[in-house]
């Protein structure tokens, strides 16, 4: 055998390992289609391999040649560093109004003093919100999906996270004992992981982090907003991939209601342990916020918001729930952080737009909006009705993102790719199309769920 020749078993082995591993993955994720093309990929490199060495030695060499001169060109191409003129958004100038959030119309009871009072201030949303208004709902008998026993899942999981909203505050103790900024940061840092945040990150809290006034919660409705807590904490939990991706179906709303439960929990725990420290700290929790948590999580170094509207974080994308706690606690700030590479992924993948049952993400580049950003911004009253026709919070978009597979070696891999190739990205939104298709079903939730 030429070395050639040995050089051309071991790339064409290492091919079929890898192919056979992908395939392994991808069938213990359900990605069938991934699993049968990861499979067949696998058995051709050992047909070429079988094939290469019933061929004269010199054939062979030639062989040898083409796959290396072929990988080492793809390896350039991959590589190749490219300058990326990706501007970041500058931050809001205007603060939001949470009355004006979807969450806080749907929560409006018709014939109400509030409900008045805000039609009369936004007409323009009256017929959009009689559009959701006349469908079942969230969770609600009649609607596309509903299951009354996998409902009562998420109802379990949101009666949890309501019953802490009332927890987001409380009593400061009085024993104040010096701590270091650094020695804190690292305290609460660990203190969120340990009980479950899967990243954490800290930044000032800035004025346009904060509604202007209440749209639901605790507090008066419309009431103006004063928080002059200076830092903020933002964490995040990672939503299970499996559950996800059966969405719009039921599961995806068991998962989102969990993990909303789940950072609440971790978020009214910090709180209340900063409350211990002898520092006023307020827990920012599904249903009870006064931030707006993306933001804050995107100035605290988390990720960037992507073309769904999401936080996008580059180990898991938006597969996270979010919660935030504000606080005097003197604390280290992370670095502001600025990362083109999802920005840029984004303006060349359409997946999410591509399966939205509701058409309601933009499928063109970022634009400049009145509060002076630049970004995405989706038909939050398309999506909000399609969720209350089927009963669910649909998930269908961040199910299909690329960015939102499992964590593991195989994914990790094209992640870092992903975050250092601009041809790399190109790359990885063919082959995700490729192995996942354009639009991916999706999965049939496990047998304990049918
Ligand atoms: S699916 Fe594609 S475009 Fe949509 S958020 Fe994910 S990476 Fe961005
Ligand atoms: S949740 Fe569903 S309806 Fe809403 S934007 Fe995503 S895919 Fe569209």
């Amino acid at each position: 055998m030429t070395t050639f020749a040995i050089l051309l078993t071991l790339v064409l082995l290492i091919f079929a390992a890898g192919f056979t591993g992908f395939a392994i993955v991808s069938l213990s994720e359900g990605h069938r289609r991934a699993a049968r093309l990861a499979g067949a990929l696998a058995a051709l490199s050992l047909l070429i391999l079988i094939a290469a060495l019933m061929v004269p030695p010199t054939v062979q060499n030639v062989l040898a040649l083409v796959l290396g001169a072929g990988l080492l060109a793809l390896l350039l191409y991959l590589a190749w560093p490219a300058r990326l003129a990706i501007p970041p958004s500058p931050p809001p100038t205007l603060r939001i109004d949470e009355r004006t959030t979807m969450f806080a119309r749907a929560c409006l009871a018709p014939g109400s003093p509030e409900y008045s009072a805000y039609y009369a201030a936004h007409p323009e949303h009256h017929a959009l919100d009689d559009l959701f208004r006349s469908k079942p709902g969230l969770l609600a008998p009649g609607a596309l999906f509903y299951d009354e026993r996998l409902a009562s899942s998420p109802e379990g999981s949101f009666y949890l996270t309501e019953s802490l909203r009332h927890a987001v505050n409380g009593p400061v103790a009085d024993t104040a004992t010096q701590h270091s900024p650094q020695a804190m940061t690292a305290w609460i840092k660990k203190l969120a992981a340990y009980h479950g945040a899967v990243q954490t990150g800290i930044c000032e809290l800035q004025a346009n982090h904060i509604y202007s006034h209440i749209g639901r919660g605790s507090g008066t409705y419309g009431a103006p907003i004063n928080l002059d807590h200076r830092y903020a904490i933002a964490i995040s939990v990672e939503m299970d991939h499996q559950m996800l991706n059966c969405a719009p179906r039921m599961p995806t709303v068991m998962e989102s209601a969990r993990q909303y439960a789940r950072s609440a929990q971790i978020a009214v725990i910090l709180a209340a342990a900063i409350r211990a420290l002898s520092y006023p700290a307020r827990a920012h929790i599904d249903g009870n916020y006064r931030v707006i948590a993306p933001l804050v999580a995107k100035q605290a170094g988390l990720g960037e918001i992507g073309r769904m509207g999401l936080l996008m974080t580059p180990g898991l994308g938006p597969r996270v729930r979010l919660a935030v706690v504000t606080t005097d606690l003197p604390l280290s700030i992370d670095p502001p952080t600025w990362d083109p590479s999802i920005i840029d992924f984004c303006t060349h993948c359409t997946k999410c737009a591509a399966v939205c049952p509701s058409q309601a993400i933009p499928t063109d580049d970022r634009q400049h909006h009145p509060d002076g950003t630049l970004r995405w911004k989706i038909n939050p009253e398309r999506c909000y009705t399609y969720w209350t026709a089927i009963g669910t919070d649909c998930g269908r978009c961040m199910a299909v993102c690329p960015y939102a597979h499992a964590d593991n070696a195989f994914h990790n891999l094209i992640r870092f790719g992903v975050a250092n190739s601009a041809n790399f990205r190109r790359a990885a939104i063919w082959m995700d199309d490729l192995f996942y298709g354009e639009k991916p079903p999706p999965h049939q939730p496990s047998p304990w769920l049918r």
